[in-house]
C-alpha cells in the first residue's frame, strides 16, 4: 500500500483507500483497548492466586526478547543504522522486532525518521506539543504513517528488510503462540497480551514523556529528555535527549550509570564479532552540544 507524507485521512480519497484506512484504525483500537483488558483479567486471576511463576517469567523473557527486537534491531540498527550486523543475527533481530506487533520494519522507520526530522515541530508524528494524549496513543489511534519513499527510500531496496515487510504480521502471530504453547491460556494471557501492553506503552512513552518529563544534558533544538525509569524498563530508550543529541549513536546511555541494556547487548555483540561498523560519538562532539549548565558545572 503506498502511503504518503500527510495525515492519512488527508490523502487517502478513494473508497477502497477509506475502507483500509477504517480497518486500520479499527484495528489500532482494539490493540489498544485488548492489552488494557488483559491486564484486568491478569490482576483478577492474581488476586484468585491463578497466577504461576511459569507465567512471571514468560512475560519477563517475552517483553526482554521483544523489547532487545524493537530497541536494537528496528531502532538502533535499521533506522539509525548505528552498527551492522552479521546476516543471521540481523535476521532473528528483525524477527524478533516483528513479533513486537508494534509495526513492521519499513513503516517503523519511516514514521521514527519523520519524528527525528520533524522533532517537536510541525509535522512531528508525535509531539506532546499536540497533547499528550495525542503524542502517547492518539497519533497511533488516528492511524498515521509517513512515506517510506522519503523517509527510508534504501530500506524498500533491502530483501531481508522487504521479507518481514511482508511476514511482519505472521511473526506478531508467533509472539502469541509461542507463550501460548509453552504456557496455555495463562501464559497467552501474560507472556502475550501483558507483554504487548507493556511494550506498546514504554514505547509510547518514550514519545510522549521522555519529550515532556525529564532531564536535558544537550543542545537539541527540541523538547527531548533523559527519563530514568524509561532507561530501565525501556533497555535504554529512555535516555531520548542523548539520544536526539546523536541519534547515530547505537549507545544511548552515555555516561556509566545510565543504564542501557540494549547498548550492552550491542556491545556484547561486536566483542563477539557478531556486530561491527559501531558509529562513535567523539568526546569533542558531545562536549560541544552539552547544555550551558553542564558547561558551568564542569
Ligand atoms: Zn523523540
Ligand atoms: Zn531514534
Amino acid at each position: 500500500m503506498s502511503v504518503g507524507d500527510a495525515p492519512a485521512a488527508v490523502w487517502r480519497t478513494s473508497w477502497g483507500a477509506r475502507l483500509a484506512l477504517y480497518l486500520e484504525r479499527t484495528a489500532n483500537l482494539l490493540g489498544v483497548i485488548l492489552p488494557a483488558v488483559a491486564v484486568v483479567v491478569a490482576a483478577v486471576l492474581t488476586w484468585k492466586h491463578l497466577t504461576t511463576t511459569r507465567d512471571l517469567v514468560l512475560l519477563a523473557v517475552m517483553y526482554l526478547v521483544t523489547a532487545v527486537g524493537l530497541t536494537v534491531g528496528f531502532h538502533r540498527m535499521l533506522t539509525h543504522r548505528g552498527f551492522e550486523a552479521q546476516p543471521a543475527v540481523r535476521f532473528v533481530l528483525l524477527a524478533l522486532g516483528c513479533m513486537a506487533g508494534m509495526s513492521d520494519p519499513v513503516s517503523f522507520a519511516a514514521t521514527h525518521l519523520r519524528h527525528h526530522a520533524r522533532s517537536d515541530r510541525r509535522g512531528d508524528p508525535h509531539s506532546p506539543a499536540d497533547g499528550m494524549f495525542h503524542a502517547h496513543v492518539g497519533w497511533f489511534l488516528m492511524g498515521f504513517e509517513a512515506d517510506p519513499q522519503t523517509y527510508a527510500r534504501w530500506l524498500l531496496a533491502d530483501p531481508m528488510v522487504r521479507f518481514f515487510r511482508r511476514t511482519a504480521w505472521y511473526w506478531t502471530a508467533v509472539g502469541f503462540a509461542i507463550p501460548f504453547a509453552i504456557g496455555g491460556w495463562t501464559g497467552l494471557l501474560w507472556g502475550g497480551w501483558v507483554r504487548y501492553f507493556l511494550t506498546i506503552h514504554v514505547t509510547f512513552s518514550i514519545n510522549s514523556i521522555c519529550h515532556r518529563f525529564g532531564r536535558v544534558d544537550f543542545e537539541t533544538g527540541d523538547n527531548s529528555r533523559n527519563e530514568w525509569v524509561l532507561g530501565v524498563v525501556g533497555l535504554g530508550e529512555g535516555w531520548h535527549n542523548n539520544h536526539h543529541a546523536f541519534p547515530r549513536s547505537p549507545f544511548h546511555g552515555l555516561r556509566w550509570w545510565q543504564i542501557d541494556i540494549a547498548g550492552y547487548i550491542i556491545a556484547g555483540l561486536a566483542r563477539l564479532g557478531l556486530a561491527h561498523n559501531l558509529y562513535r560519538v567523539s568526546p569533542d562532539a558531545r562536549l560541544a552540544r552539552r547544555v550551558v549548565r553542564a558547561q558551568a558545572a564542569r
